[in-house]
């Protein structure tokens, strides 16, 4: 199957208010190019360094999403253009994206990543360590990023019954901190939750944002170097 026709499948398993981010990390231009003249937009990468290349190189109307672990001496990097960065796992890389997108005239929009997963690997933030760092106010210092909503990535597993169990959690905590600290903020709405193997779970379970990336490029190239 074509790239053109694996899009067009996913967007069949997606409802229209869904935003589908195809994740197009270690792939060529040329399939990104194919993506993108069947209308795909939104692109979503986990390196900073071939996120800012793809940028250069591809067409200025792309919306580009920070999906990945993101390291605070690379921030500079993505900073002048980025839309979204899923992946905000601590207060400090906050404070960092805030000044980098001062320096560029921005105000950058941001999810909290959360750690809603078994694994130890996956970063993000605890529900507590996240109240804490929310009650604190310090927050409201940072002018250039706009927090809109929370990301999550469950359990590499085949038991659908724990990765829906744990969307459902990250929904939950999302009304949580809407409640409790975003409640008249209308920009404070996504959950950005579901891969190629999960995203019908996830939208189940109230995802707004997907993040696809094999099920419509195929497996991913990596290279030898
Ligand atoms: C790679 C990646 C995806 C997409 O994964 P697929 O299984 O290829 O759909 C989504 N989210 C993050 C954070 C990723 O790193």
């Amino acid at each position: 199957m074509s790239i053109i026709e694996n899009l067009n499948l996913v967007r069949k398993g997606i409802p229209n208010e869904v935003k589908l981010v195809a994740v197009s990390k270690t792939k060529p231009n040329e399939a990104i190019e194919e993506a993108y003249r069947a209308g795909q937009r939104v692109f979503g990468e986990n390196k900073p360094q071939e996120l800012t290349q793809k940028w250069n190189d591809l067409p200025k109307d792309i919306e580009w999403h920070m999906i990945g672990h993101l390291q605070t001496n690379k921030v500079k990097y993505i900073a002048p253009f980025v839309s979204l960065i899923h992946s905000v796992d601590s207060p400090k890389l906050l404070a960092v994206i805030d000044k980098e997108a001062a320096k560029n005239g921005r105000v950058v929009d941001c999810l909290f990543q959360m750690h809603i997963a078994e694994e130890e690997t996956k970063f993000g933030f605890d529900y507590a360590d996240l109240s804490e760092f929310l009650e604190s106010g310090a927050l409201a210092e940072l002018r250039n990023v706009r927090m809109v909503g929370v990301m999550g990535m469950a359990t590499f597993t085949d038991n659908q019954e724990q990765v829906s169990y744990e969307f459902r959690h990250l929904k939950e905590i999302f009304t949580k901190i809407k409640q409790r600290y975003f409640a008249g903020d209308a920009h404070f709405k996504e959950i950005s939750m579901g891969m190629s193997d999960d995203y019908s779970l996830a939208i189940a379970e109230g995802s707004t944002i997907v993040r696809v990336g094999s099920a419509i490029f195929g497996g991913r190239v990596y290279s030898s170097k």
